[in-house]
């Protein structure tokens, strides 16, 4: 098991945004935490790569127990989390916010690892010098998800990755979380509104609604569930 997270809890004051959510990733998947508005996706995240604090719960990442770690100590670990909303820096240029993604690295791979990145995303090595805060939204998705891989990361946390995009560029950041993860071995967890989307790529999937696992199961069997069905796929 790569990732397990056991009766987590999330409050903000007196909202329990998080109840007793429990899931598990093993290595090489791709699981899909999917649910509607403010159903707790994001703070499951958050709280997993610990950029807010849990109540309780015990959230297990490579046989290390990083529920009371500090975030600086979990980017460490080879766990990247792309946010919501890209946050990549707009002042710096495309290549430079690839090299941000290695900073915690030592190696001398960095510049190979830029070369396959651009190799992964064309569109980035055209634009390479091109300050990030001009990039369309899809760009400045690839470039977050670039940069994040430039940590060599054994888990990749995706917030919302469709959010914004046209069809066309949806389709093209599913195939390449696809090839991220069958070709480059990268485990995903990915959180989405686009649940038929996140269901076609994924191997086992988790619908969140209002802080509750209330189904769970085979990517395909929850896609196939009625009552899925009836709330998230039209
Ligand atoms: P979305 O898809 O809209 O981003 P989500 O599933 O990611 O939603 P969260 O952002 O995790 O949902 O929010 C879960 C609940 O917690 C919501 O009711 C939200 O209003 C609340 N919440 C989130 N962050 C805070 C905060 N900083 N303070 C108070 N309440 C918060």
């Amino acid at each position: 098991m790569l990732l397990k997270v056991k009766d987590l809890n999330v409050n903000y004051g007196v909202i329990h945004a998080i109840k007793d959510v429990s899931f598990e990733v093993e290595e090489g998947e791709i699981v899909a935490l999917i649910g509607a508005n403010g159903a707790g996706k994001t703070s499951t995240l958050h709280a997993i790569s610990s950029l807010i604090s849990s109540k309780s719960g015990e959230i297990i990442f490579d046989g290390k127990d990083i529920s009371k770690m500090p975030a600086h100590k979990i980017v460490g670990l080879n766990l990247a989390q792309v946010p919501e909303g890209r946050r990549i820096f707009a002042q710096l240029s495309v290549e430079d916010n690839l090299e941000m993604g290695a900073f915690l690295r030592d190696d001398n791979k960095i510049e190979d690892d830029i070369q396959h990145i651009y190799s992964l995303f064309p569109r980035l090595e055209e634009r390479k010098k091109q300050l990030a805060g001009t990039l369309s939204g899809g760009e400045q998705q690839m470039l977050a998800m670039g940069r994040a891989l430039m940590s060599k990361p054994k888990l990749l946390l995706l917030d919302e990755p469709s959010m914004g995009l046209s069809p066309i560029l949806v389709n093209e950041i599913f195939d390449i979380i696809k090839t991220i993860n069958k070709e480059e071995g990268v485990t995903v967890l990915l959180v989405e509104q686009n649940a038929s989307k996140a269901l076609k790529i994924a191997d086992k999937a988790y619908v969140l609604e209002t802080g509750t696992i209330t189904v769970s199961g085979k990517a395909a069997d929850v896609a196939n569930n009625s009552r899925v069905k009836e709330a998230y796929l039209g």
